[in-house]
């Protein structure tokens, strides 16, 4: 065994009586180094997969194994719906009024990053050997594998934007979360921004020294770095030249009549930026109605957190719009917003953005958005219009950015853009900014990413 994954997530997920990769960002990244490298991941066992307690993967020759942990249920309410949904979520991506501060949220967190890190510790024979602990669920894990192992290597990876000090001082327990971060010798997040934000933090602890890039924690020093995620560019390659995938964007093409095809894909979430976006082409087909029957919106919305009330409302919230906006100006078959509330497996997004002149991806924030790399990296002749609060912003400086918050704005952007695509104006500008976008996707690639943070948390001298 080689290394340790810990994250909330499960990497596999059940298909028919086996078990397959899970689609999403993470497991694509990482199952590739655990089959390569062999270890385990540790993870929190959703019981609608079964309750098989350990999983064996590749089934023919297993090379890693899955650790399921499962969490009674009052305590998932409390540290998963609860503090890491409806506490950090909303913290970390700027929307404070969202914030619920509850202590029996933080128990239940307490509790869930103890069984987490005692899974870990049961199975964490050698300190050499990297653990790599995920995310805003497991806060508290780095510090109770180093309580336990002084001597390990443990990095931890923040997949969600680090807001600045301002924001974390709202949080009550914050001196307790970061000493839980500060366990690691390695922190990782997405962006300059997101580091320097962290560091600024970790002035509000009490015995934590920042120094350039390190703080200096209880005798340690811990590394603080920039890692951009990326997306795999191979496999999303392969999907776009797949005939069958061509002739499914030919066919949404035609399906939405008109000239254009603009495209949005996101999880219903509060922080896309989903009723800004709609709220603009409603402006947009108001004030300028030539496009009219000439554009059409595709917008995926992903279920998420449906148990969750504030993310109910916004389904009923969003629901409400596109009917007020296809009942203001449906026409002769054209509908203005073709709303599709289901996920699709990767390779059929894949279609939209062959399909789409334009992508939307307008978050209010966003730590990364994986959206905008695999909508840059496959898209032909489209436009990438891109919130300027997303972490994809920073590493793709070449695509259109916008205010998400500004619908006036962003509803001329898109005016603008769909005059010069119906004119063939600015074709060459368009051509350049594309190229450009696909070579900042192409060094951004997942493996690589995987592959520089454990190289860096393998570097640290081991204490
Ligand atoms: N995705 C998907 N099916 C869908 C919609 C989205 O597989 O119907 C994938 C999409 O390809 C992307 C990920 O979900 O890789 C969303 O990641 P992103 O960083 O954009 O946002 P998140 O949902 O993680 O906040």
């Amino acid at each position: 065994m080689s290394l340790v994954v810990v994250a909330n997530r499960e990497p596999l997920r059940r298909e028919g009586d086996g078990w397959v990769p899970a689609v999403g960002g993470l497991a694509t990244a990482l199952l590739p180094v655990l089959e390569r490298r062999g270890g385990a991941w540790v993870a929190w066992g959703e019981k609608d997969a079964g309750s098989l307690p350990l999983l064996h993967y590749p089934p023919a020759a297993p090379r890693f194994a899955v650790h399921r942990l499962f969490l009674p249920p009052r305590e998932v309410a409390g540290s998963y719906h609860g503090m890491a949904n409806r506490t950090l979520w909303p913290l970390a991506h700027y929307l404070l009024d969202r914030v619920e501060i509850r202590r029996d949220f933080l128990t239940a967190y307490r509790s869930t990053n103890r069984r987490f890190a005692e899974a870990v510790l049961s199975l964490w024979d050698d300190p050499h050997i990297p653990v790599w602990v995920q995310d805003y669920h497991l806060m508290l894990v780095p510090a109770l594998l180093r309580a336990a192992r002084p001597q390990g290597r443990i990095g931890f990876f923040w997949h969600i934007p680090w807001p600045p000090p301002e924001v974390w001082q709202v949080l009550p327990w914050l001196e307790e979360l970061l000493a839980g971060v500060l366990g690691a010798d390695l922190v990782g997040l997405h962006t300059a921004e997101y580091v320097d934000n962290f560091l600024a933090t970790c002035r509000l602890l009490p015995g934590a020294v920042v120094r350039g890039q390190r703080v200096l924690w209880q005798g340690r020093a811990v590394r603080v770095e920039a890692h951009p995620i990326g997306i795999d560019t191979a496999r999303f390659r392969r999907w776009a030249a797949e005939p069958r995938i061509r002739e499914r964007a030919a066919r949404l093409r035609r399906a939405a009549g008109g000239r254009f095809v603009l495209v949005g894909v996101d999880r219903l979430d509060y922080t896309k930026g989903i009723p800004e976006r709609l709220a603009a082409w409603e402006r947009l087909l108001e004030q300028h109605p030539q496009w009219r029957g000439q554009a059409t919106l595709y917008q995926i919305a992903v279920p998420s957190r449906t148990r969750l009330e504030s993310y109910r409302q916004l389904k009923r919230r969003v629901d409400e719009q596109v009917g007020r906006i296809n009942g203001a100006f449906m026409q002769d078959g054209w509908l203005p917003v073709r709303y599709l509330y289901r996920a699709f497996p990767p390779q059929e997004l894949v279609a939209f953005y062959l399909a789409a002149d334009v992508a939307l991806v307008t978050p209010l924030r966003d730590g990364m958005n994986l959206v905008a790399q695999e909508y840059a990296w496959v898209t032909e002749n489209g436009v990438l219009v891109l919130s300027n609060l997303a972490g994809a912003a920073a590493v793709l400086p070449e695509a259109l950015r916008v205010n998400p918050y500004d619908v006036d704005g962003l509803a001329e952007t898109l005016h603008g853009i769909l005059a010069s695509l119906a004119e063939g104006r600015g074709r060459r500008t368009w051509e350049a900014r594309r190229a450009a976008l696909k070579e900042r996707v192409a060094a951004l690639d997942v493996h690589g990413w995987a592959a520089r943070f454990l190289a860096s948390l393998e570097q640290a001298p081991a204490v």
